[in-house]
This record gives structure tokens, C-alpha cells and sequence, in this order.
């Protein structure tokens, strides 16, 4: 053993991913004689408060914390979420799904969307979506679980998440971790102490003058940064250029309109606009950018496109995209927003902290803290980061509009590289390529590349083994399957109710 084994462990902050962190480290490590996880935050400091949609990676987090779904959707007052709807990013009046799940049907050992791409070059004319479950099933309000044991089914197709309400969701996840012994500090930190010589982090210091001391420290400070950027002195790397979108302003209001199983997103003048229906009430914000659009404008455009009734004072919030160029340094690990933010159009951020708390797990360092896990653990952070800075940048690369100096200045500026390869490719071949296991599979590349309307200029020869004749037969087949099991599916509502996971009437935000 190259170290003794650490026994204190401290995190600094009670946001989202405080609390994830907490429960996942104390169900995961609590058994560990001797050791103690201490949770510090503040109350007067509060918690960014948003972040409501999610990714299917998030049904292997709360495996992991043995949370049983039902009693989890009741309690986060959480709906379910099929994928994201883009309305308005290509051209205004045009929308498409990017759904979770895959498309259609692979065929003669080729995927499908190369014989969607024979049928179109032979004159079909359907859209991607109609080959989708999730997708269909989302536009149509319906939800069922998938069937992954009966691969004939669509239903075996399907992917899901969930949409809840983040403050709900933190306080289920505090009282879970507290359940597996972690002790919550309450307090405002006022100094960092540091060893002397290595300049390790040895604890924190409160308002009322006691010291919480430890070994790991986990910097969930939010966009403070507090021990990583502020204390290690960790530089940010600015991804503005790319991602020039750095304010949001959020508000939650009544139900009213669809509540169907999607998070959508609506592009604007100088940004988009998020809306996420819960089981209580819908979140919605505007995330913009400085440059291009004035705080009241931004503020006025969110007024005027809300479903319900406002239900709370505007939450202004200011964020630069990008990442510390190193997530771990000393004893000092960096989770969520105090590690970096990419804006959240494709609902990552939850994930990043849930794939840092693995990653940290695997490479647990004992109190040597030897270099090799850090640079490993820093190296896959960053690679993270890149692979969703080149997805989201894409959806603002590959539009028509140009309908304002926003939206001009996003289909000029030169892609990453990573990027730029994969709609050079796209665009030739009608091939997706995924280095390695990056977060977004094929489908979504796929998705958001068809759907942004980057138009390939061809397809797998092995597609054309099919003619013409027999291609559209099958895609209508396919969409046909699609269709009748989709009708066969409950509504959402219907779905919660059948699951216990509804919540009372009573608690339903309606004006
Ligand atoms: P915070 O919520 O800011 O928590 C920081 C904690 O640190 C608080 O408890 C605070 O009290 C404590 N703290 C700070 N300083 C001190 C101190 N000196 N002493 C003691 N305590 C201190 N993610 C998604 O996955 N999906 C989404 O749809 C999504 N939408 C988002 C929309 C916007 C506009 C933004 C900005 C973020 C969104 N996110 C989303 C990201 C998501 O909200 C965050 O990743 C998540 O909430 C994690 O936040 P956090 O816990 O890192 O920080």
C-alpha cells in the first residue's frame, strides 16, 4: 500500500453536487472503519437552484444508490424525459427531437440511418423523428418503460431520464446521505488552511470560528470555486469564443400547455430558451448572451414565453463556458460548477458531477496522494468536457439562421477540430464517427447533425443493396411499427398514476 488509507473526508458545499457526492460517497466507502464524511454549507449562501433535466446516465447513479424509481420521481416531483426538442434552431418553424434511445432498425449489418438516407436520396421525404420511439412517444405525451428483453419490440429502442425539481432533488439526497452517516456542517467558510510546505488543504475555517479539518477535500463551492480556483490558484480555461452564451436568467412557472415527456429548448435572438415540465409546475429560463442582448430584454423575451403564471422573482445568473485545467490538484477535488460549466442545452452538467464521483472512486487515492490518479482523473475529466463543448457547439454551427449578429457570428466561427471531422465526415460520407467512448453516442450525433440540417452527400454502400422500392417499403414498415406501439403506450400521467409515482392533485401548480 503506497499510503495509509484517508479517514476524513470533507465537502465543501450543499448544492447539487454536494449532496450527490455525499450520498454516492457514503453508500459506496461508508463501511470503511474509521472514516468520516463531513458536508459543509451554507444556507446564507444558498445554491444556484437550477438544473432540472438530465441524461439516462442517470438511472446508473441511482442504481448505485440503491434508489428505488417510483418513490423517487414522487419525492423530486420529477416527470420523465424522452429527449430534448429543438424548436426554432434551424430555421424559425422547424423543430426536431434529439431522442434517447437508437433509430429505426439496423440492417443487413449496417446502421439504419444509411437506408434513411437511401430513401431520401430516392425521394422519401420523412423526417428522422417518425424512426425514433423516444421521439414519437415524447411528441405524443406517451411513456412506458423500455423492454431491452424483447428486442423485436420498438420498446426495446427506448431511453429515458428524468426532469425534477432541483431543490427536491438535493434535499432527497441529503437525507439519504445522512441516513449513511454524513454529518452536515452549518456555516459560512471565511478561510482556507493550508500546510505550509506542500500547500495541501488541511481545512476550512467558519463564520463562528471553528475549523473543519480533513485529508480529501471536495470543492463543490459552485462557481466560487472557492478551494481549487480560489485557494490552488487553478487557471480557467475560457471557452467564450465557442460557447459565447455567459448569462441565464431562470423562472419557474404554472402548469399549462403540453406536459410532455421532453425538455425543450427554443432558439432566440441571441440564445435559447429552456422549458421543463415537472409534475408541479414548469421550469423555464433564458440563457443568452452579454454580448448580443441586455439583461431586461432577455428578461421581457422570458415573460412573454411562458406557459403559466410566474411563480417566482427572476433568477439572473452570469457563467463563462469552459473548465479548470486541472479538476483535482493537491487533496482537493473539484465537483460541478466549481470544476468548470458548459451551458446547459444538452442537460450535462449533473452528469459531469456524477461521472466525476465514479472517476474519483476508481482512482481513490490513499493520503499519499500519488500523482498517477490525479493526472489519469484529469486527463479523462478534460477529454469530458472537450467531446460536449464539440456537441453543443455544433447545434449553433449548423443552422440557417442568420437572422441576427448572434446567430451570424456562430455559423462563422471555425469549428474545433474534433468537430470540424465529424460534419467533414458527415457531410461526405453520411458516416458518424465516435472516437472512443465519448458521452454522445451515434444517435445523438446523428440527430442533432440531421436535425441542424447538415446534409450528407452520401450513404454506406451497403445501403444500396436494397433498391429503391424496397427501401421506402421498409422505412414505412419501420415507422409503421413505430407508430401502433406508441399508440399503445400510456400517457405520462397515466404512467405516474399506474406507478404511485404521481403526486397528489393538491400539490399541482395550476392558475
Ligand atoms: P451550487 O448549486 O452553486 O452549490 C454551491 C454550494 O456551495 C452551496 O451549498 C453554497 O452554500 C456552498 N458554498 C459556496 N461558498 C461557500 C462558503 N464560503 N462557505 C460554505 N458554503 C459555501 N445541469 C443539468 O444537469 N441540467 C440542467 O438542466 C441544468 N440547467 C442549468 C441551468 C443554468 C442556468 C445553470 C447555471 C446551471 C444548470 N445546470 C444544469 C447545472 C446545475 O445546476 C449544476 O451543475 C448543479 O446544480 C451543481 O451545482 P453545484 O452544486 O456545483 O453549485
Amino acid at each position: 500500500m503506497n499510503g495509509e488509507p484517508i479517514r476524513r473526508i470533507v465537502i465543501v458545499g450543499g448544492g447539487t453536487a454536494g449532496w450527490m457526492a455525499a450520498a454516492a460517497l457514503s453508500r459506496v466507502l461508508g463501511g470503511f472503519p474509521g472514516l468520516s464524511i463531513e458536508l459543509v454549507e451554507s444556507e446564507a449562501i444558498g445554491t444556484v437552484g437550477v438544473g432540472e433535466a438530465t441524461i439516462p446516465q442517470i438511472l446508473s447513479f441511482n442504481n448505485m444508490l440503491g434508489i428505488d424509481e417510483n418513490e423517487f420521481v414522487r419525492e423530486t416531483h420529477a416527470t420523465y424525459k424522452l429527449g430534448i426538442e429543438f424548436v426554432d434552431w434551424l430555421r424559425p418553424g422547424h423543430s426536431y427531437v434529439h431522442p434517447f434511445g437508437t433509430y429505426g432498425l439496423d440492417m443487413l449489418g449496417i446502421e439504419f440511418h444509411h437506408f434513411w438516407l437511401r430513401g431520401r436520396a430516392a425521394g422519401d421525404t420523412s423526417e428522422l423523428d417518425r424512426y425514433s420511439i423516444a421521439a414519437m412517444a415524447g411528441k405524443g405525451g406517451k411513456f412506458f418503460w423500455p423492454q431491452l428483453d424483447n428486442p423485436k419490440s420498438p420498446l426495446s429502442k427506448l431511453s429515458y431520464a428524468f426532469q425534477f425539481d432541483a431543490a427536491r432533488y438535493a434535499r432527497y439526497l441529503r437525507k439519504r446521505a445522512e441516513a449513511q452517516g454524513v454529518v452536515r456542517r452549518e456555516g459560512k467558510v471565511v478561510e482556507v488552511l493550508q500546510d505550509g510546505e506542500s500547500g495541501f488543504v488541511t481545512g476550512v475555517r467558519l463564520e463562528d470560528g471553528s475549523d473543519v479539518e480533513g485529508q480529501l477535500f471536495l470543492d463543490c463551492t459552485g462557481f466560487r470555486s472557492l478551494l481549487l480556483g480560489q485557494t490552488l490558484g487553478v487557471p480557467f480555461r475560457d471557452w467564450s469564443k465557442w460557447l459565447p452564451c455567459d448569462r441565464a436568467v431562470a423562472m419557474p412557472c404554472s402548469l399549462a400547455g403540453d406536459r410532455e415527456p421532453l425538455t425543450r429548448s427554443t432558439a432566440r435572438p441571441a440564445g435559447w430558451q429552456w422549458r421543463i415540465p415537472l409534475q408541479h409546475r414548469i421550469g423555464n429560463g433564458h440563457v443568452y448572451s452579454s454580448a448580443h442582448m441586455e439583461a431586461d430584454e432577455a428578461l421581457a423575451i422570458l415573460l412573454d414565453n411562458l406557459d403559466g403564471e410566474p411563480l417566482a422573482e427572476p433568477n439572473h445568473l452570469r457563467f463563462v463556458a469552459g473548465h479548470r485545467e486541472r479538476a483535482w490538484e493537491k487533496n482537493v477535488v473539484a465537483l460541478g460548477l466549481a470544476g468548470g460549466f458548459l451551458e446547459p442545452l444538452e442537460s450535462t452538467a449533473i452528469h459531469l458531477v456524477q461521472a466525476c464521483i465514479a472517476r474519483l472512486l476508481a482512482f481513490f487515492p490513499t493520503s499519499a496522494f500519488g500523482r498517477k490518479e490525479a493526472d489519469r482523473f484529469n486527463a479523462d475529466t478534460e477529454r469530458d468536457y472537450v467531446d460536449i463543448r464539440d456537441f453543443l457547439v455544433l447545434h449553433y454551427k449548423a443552422t440557417e439562421r442568420d437572422d441576427s449578429e448572434f446567430w451570424r457570428y456562430c455559423r462563422e466561427l471555425p469549428p474545433p477540430d474534433g468537430l470540424r471531422e465529424k460534419l467533414e465526415m458527415f457531410r461526405a460520407t453520411g458516416r458518424v464517427i465516435r472516437e472512443h467512448e465519448e458521452l454522445f453516442t451515434e444517435t445523438s450525433w446523428l440527430s442533432v447533425m440531421a436535425g441542424q440540417g447538415v446534409e450528407p452527400e452520401g450513404y454506406h454502400p451497403v445501403a444500396a443493396m436494397l433498391d429503391e422500392q424496397e427501401t421506402k417499403q421498409r422505412l414505412a414498415h419501420i415507422g409503421q411499427v413505430i407508430a401502433q406501439a406508441v399508440d399503445q403506450m400510456p400517457t405520462q400521467d397515466e404512467f405516474l398514476a399506474r406507478n404511485r409515482s404521481a403526486i397528489p392533485a393538491t400539490e399541482r401548480i395550476v392558475a
